[in-house]
């Protein structure tokens, strides 16, 4: 007996233009030419090296054997929004009411920082409309515009990786929605200052437009990235700048976090958006009929995550900046990095080659970094994460030195 022949379906037909628009990331295809090399030097990581802390373990665990598995409120547990909300005051002084029914201010925990920022955009672009994102930008960004049928504007920021209000204020158009800003920043790992932050949410406010702020990295922010947010008088109180801090700031941006690079669980999906009442209420029905909730043991686990002191981690990742700035600055420029765990090296122009043509270079030495193309409309640079062993940034840095006589 012959097989029975099924109705043939066109699946080219079927699929939509703005699944075709995609093109799967750059950085996948180097993890797949990674899964190839034997022993590969990986400075293409996207994720902290360290476990996730003992106490956050222990509480993930803990709610998951005391049957906290099901469907959470849509904006997630309250116990977590309170605590979400008690850090957002010490940190940025917010109201220490946020997410309260009373509040002018809501918060919602998202499936991840994508998830927080996939609602947003959701919740505020049209076709047509505009979303200024910076490039270099996270890879996600421009996509995430297109997937509503709206376009994202660059603001160039090469070559100090400033999005400044300078920078910006051309770019605002009548269809502009909202600025997208990302410090400390994928890929340069740049940190605005204070004063370069507030002139971005002045402009913002002062143009009626959104200032969407991606804090995934706040934790990760160097000495030398902090201001002194402290009142006049007072001990020091050294935090990473955020256009988010002060006065009223929270009526006019939407200030999204992550749990996720912070304590090493980037696979727990969990992050928040906090902002504008009347707004958050328009991203959590974009939420209860996409993600539905953010994962419910990971919840719970992420309240114990704000009593970890992670300052250990973060130091050892200033040292590994100290060092491959120390050593590559010599060869080629790169923006001191403030903070996240990247460094972006302009390959220089006495090579003649491509940030791919040197990327690929590397790879026939068991390097992997991520083109810079991947993340701008040039291919100029290459991004370096030093989140990684000891041992292989070493070995990385051996090979770049060779490479770039
Ligand atoms: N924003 C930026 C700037 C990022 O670098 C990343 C992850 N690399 C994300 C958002 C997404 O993070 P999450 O895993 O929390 O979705």
């Amino acid at each position: 007996m012959g097989r029975r022949s099924e109705p043939r379906v066109d699946l080219e037909r079927l699929i939509a233009k703005r699944s075709r628009a995609i093109n799967a990331s750059g950085i996948r295809q180097v993890f797949e030419l990674g899964a190839r090399l034997k022993d590969p030097i990986n400075l293409s990581i996207g994720q902290p090296d360290f476990p996730v802390p003992e106490p956050v373990k222990q509480a993930a665990i803990r709610a998951i054997e005391s049957n906290h598995n099901g469907y959470t409120l849509t904006q997630g547990i309250t116990a977590l929004r309170r605590r979400i909300a008690a850090d957002l005051a010490d940190d940025l002084g917010w109201p220490a009411d946020s997410g309260e029914p009373d509040s002018e201010i809501d918060i919602i925990v998202t499936s991840g920082t994508s998830g927080a920022l996939h609602i947003a955009m959701l919740a505020l672009l049209d076709a047509g409309d505009e979303l200024i994102i910076p490039d270099p930008y996270f890879v996600a960004y421009p996509y995430m515009a297109t997937l509503c049928g709206a376009r994202a504007v660059r603001c160039d920021t090469y070559p100090d990786f400033r999005m400044t209000a300078r920078r910006l204020e051309p770019l605002i158009s009548p269809r502009t929605k909202a600025v997208l800003m990302n410090s400390p920043a994928n890929p340069s790992g740049v940190v605005l200052t204070g004063a370069e932050c507030r002139e971005i949410a002045g402009l913002c406010a002062r143009r009626g437009v959104l200032l969407i702020s991606d804090e995934i990295y706040d934790r990760f922010c160097f000495e030398d990235g902090r201001e002194n947010v402290a009142p006049p008088g007072a001990g020091p109180k050294l935090r990473c700048p955020s256009p988010c801090r002060g006065d009223g700031a929270w009526n006019h941006t939407l200030l999204i976090r992550g749990f996720g690079k912070t304590y090493g669980c980037t696979g727990w999906r969990l992050g928040y958006i906090a902002g504008p009442r009347r707004l958050i209420d328009e991203m959590t029905k974009m939420q209860q009929y996409s993600f539905v909730c953010a994962p419910a043991p990971m919840q719970h686990a992420a309240i114990a995550a704000f009593d970890c002191d992670m300052s250990q981690q973060i130091a050892t990742y200033q040292r590994r900046r100290d060092n491959v700035l120390a050593r590559l600055s010599p060869l080629a420029r790169i923006e001191k990095p403030g903070g996240a765990f990247y460094a972006f090296m302009e390959v220089p122009s006495r090579l003649g080659l491509t940030g791919a043509q040197f990327a690929t270079k590397a790879v026939e030495h068991g390097l992997l970094l991520i083109p810079g193309g991947v993340f701008s409309d040039r291919d100029t640079h290459l991004r370096l994460s030093f989140a990684a062993p000891d041992q292989t940034i070493e070995r990385g840095l051996q090979v770049l030195e060779r490479l770039l006589p």
